[in-house]
């Protein structure tokens, strides 16, 4: 399962309130992007069902759970940074067990679904480098292998690709859309850039200033845009 539902969510930082209140669920399997301009508290809201922050008021609950009440390794939730923040002393395969050695998980185990991810990223040649030795685009997948070798119930991507060159994001959008396919796994992801949201989405989140402007699939939203900031931001690529 993977159902993530957010309740009457709100976060505020010093007395500011930057998240005002949004209810949303994300059934299980669906790819959800968040999309709105900087600033407009999506990364805010991912940390929030990351379980890495707490609504001031409002509640997130996974498959009916209450984040907050669940410890970080039972959660099930991975998440993907812009930064890929791999560590540079080990070396790939290193970086891809790292976060499984921790369990109880026998050694065989963890080398297989390291082996199977490298395998589904294409990366496998490269377990033996350090991430000094590595593209931008494969140490992205590194990132991305790191989130896959863990079998989430959903994966939390915060702009993954934004470090990345036009063209290689692109195709690392479409490798990620068939990895969804693929594994049929809940996904958030977020993102600034209409055109990904557009491309990747099952549905669309559209935010703005802290609030959920309009929730719809790419074509709903495209079609029957709720207001002007909507029409625009999902019409006119910025
Ligand atoms: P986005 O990811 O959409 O660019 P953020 O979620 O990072 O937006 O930020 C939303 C708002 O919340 C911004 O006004 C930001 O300055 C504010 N904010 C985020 N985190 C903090 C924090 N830890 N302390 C104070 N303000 C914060
Ligand atoms: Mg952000």
């Amino acid at each position: 399962m993977g159902r993530i539902q957010l309740h009457g969510i709100t976060r505020s930082f010093a007395g500011t309130e930057v998240i005002h209140g949004v209810d949303l669920a994300v059934e299980d399997g669906e790819l959800v992007v968040f999309v709105g301009p900087s600033g407009c508290g999506k990364s805010t809201l991912l940390r929030l069902i990351a379980g890495l922050d707490r609504p001031t008021t409002g509640r997130v609950e996974i498959d009916g759970r209450d984040v907050t009440r669940v410890s970080a390794a039972d959660r099930g939730l991975a998440m993907v940074f812009q930064s890929y923040a791999l560590y540079p002393h080990m070396t790939v395969r290193q970086n891809l067990s790292f976060g499984l050695e921790n369990t109880r998980m026998p050694k065989a185990e963890i080398a297989a679904r390291v082996d199977e991810a490298a395998r589904m990223l294409e990366i496998g040649e490269l377990l033996s480098r350090r991430p000094t030795q590595l593209s931008g685009g494969q140490r992205q997948r590194v990132a991305i292998g790191r989130a896959i070798v863990r079998e989430p119930l959903a994966f939390l991507l915060d702009e993954p690709l934004s470090n990345l060159d036009a063209e290689l994001r692109v195709s690392m959008r479409a490798e990620l859309a068939a990895l969804h396919d693929r594994l049929g796994t809940t996904m958030i992801y977020v993102t600034h850039d209409q055109v990904e949201a557009m491309t990747l989405a099952d549905r669309i989140v559209v935010l703005r200033a802290g609030r959920v402007e309009q929730v719809d699939t790419p074509l709903g939203l495209f079609n029957r845009p709720g207001n002007l900031f909507v029409a625009g931001f999902i019409g006119a690529p910025n």
